[in-house]
């Protein structure tokens, strides 16, 4: 088992709580992303796990073994940092070795080992080649070979694709994921896309102000938030105005909670589908952006969000009255 326990962690820097009594579990072989705003302590978290920060408070466990007095290099964790750097002069297959031939591992052994790395992220023709003469795909690669070639027990990933362009970026998110899978690590990543998250973790932990605020599989966290923030931290939200509830068949009590609706759960048109939830609103703007399109709606004085393929949008008058409507058990409650 090399789970990571965190128990009730506090860390401090100086009059700042960056971490407050944090307790999360991150599953044995799962990936594990890690989402808050700025500065709600995600890398204060990971750099604690790696041991680069000792917490005032708190427990830590990776697999069975409690490590908060344990130095970092001997934690047993591989790391990716967004700014990772690689050491010019050497060669790739010498910049994969270099946690080998830290722990003295035999000649043989170290050949072997990072041969079996490069080809596991497809490097293999690349060992002889110099960090200049590589792209950034496959300079990310290098590094993510070196974090991961001393088998650790976890690897801890800090924002590792955020340096590249969005359509590498999508193919190296594809690649870690097989890559995890195939080596079956434990794994923490830190981002602050939410897309990222979605698309990569089988678990996700929201962060703000040093809290943990909601930890699940990212679906239940989508579509079931435990407040306001975590509804509109995790994609977008509309809030239904209170003026608007009455006939609206919801799934909590009006006293005591906010309800909202995800943009992709709306279907717009001319007139009111009787059969779901419907509210009526000003068409304001009709935006197309190739296969999706984007209206924007006043409800009541609220801004509205539809999000839809642009060939399931009708065509709407050129602005003016229409109607929203989404399925009843498309709506998110949370407490007030
Ligand atoms: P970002 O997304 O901007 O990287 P984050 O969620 O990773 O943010 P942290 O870097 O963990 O946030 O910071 C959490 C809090 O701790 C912030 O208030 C930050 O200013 C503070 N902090 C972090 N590192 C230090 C440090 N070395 N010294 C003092 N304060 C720090």
């Amino acid at each position: 088992m090399s789970g990571v326990e965190v128990q009730n962690i506090t860390k401090r820097f100086g009059r700042a709580l960056a971490l407050d009594d944090v307790t999360v579990s991150f599953p044995d072989g799962g990936f594990f992303g890690l989402l808050g705003p700025s500065g709600s302590g995600k890398t204060t978290l990971l750099r604690t796990i790696a041991g680069f920060h000792y917490p005032e408070a708190g427990r830590i466990r990776i697999g069975d073994r409690p490590v908060e007095q344990v130095p970092v290099e001997q934690r047993d964790i591989g790391m990716m940092f967004q700014n990772y750097a690689l050491f010019p002069n050497m060669s790739v297959a010498d910049n994969v070795g270099f946690g080998l031939r830290v722990r003295r591992v035999p000649a043989a052994e170290e050949r072997r080992r990072i041969a079996e790395t490069l080809d596991l992220v497809q490097l293999g023709g690349l060992a002889d080649r110099r960090p200049a003469q590589l792209s950034g795909g496959q300079r990310q690669r290098v590094a993510l070979a070196r974090a991961i070639v001393t088998n650790p027990k976890v690897l801890l990933l800090d924002e590792p694709l955020s340096a590249l362009d969005k359509s590498l970026r999508v193919d190296m998110q594809i690649e870690l994921k097989r890559i995890q899978r195939d080596i079956g690590i434990t794994t923490i990543f830190v981002t602050h896309d939410q897309e990222e998250a979605l698309t990569l973790s089988d678990r996700i932990g929201i962060l703000r102000a040093g809290r943990i605020v909601q930890v699940g599989p990212p679906r239940e966290v989508y579509d079931r938030p435990v407040d306001a923030f975590a509804a509109g931290f995790l994609g977008e939200a509309n809030w239904i105005p209170d003026s608007c509830l009455a006939g609206l068949d919801l799934p909590a009590s009006p006293q005591g909670h906010r309800f909202a609706v995800r943009p992709e759960a709306l279907a717009i048109g001319t007139a009111p589908d009787l059969a779901r939830n419907a509210l009526r609103g000003r068409l304001v703007q009709r935006v197309f952006a190739g296969a999706m399109a984007t209206c924007l709606i006043e409800v009541e004085g609220s801004p509205w969000k539809l999000v839809a393929r642009d060939r399931d949008i009708p065509d709407l008058p050129g602005a003016g009255e229409v109607w929203l409507s989404w399925a009843a058990r498309d709506t998110i409650a949370v407490p007030a």
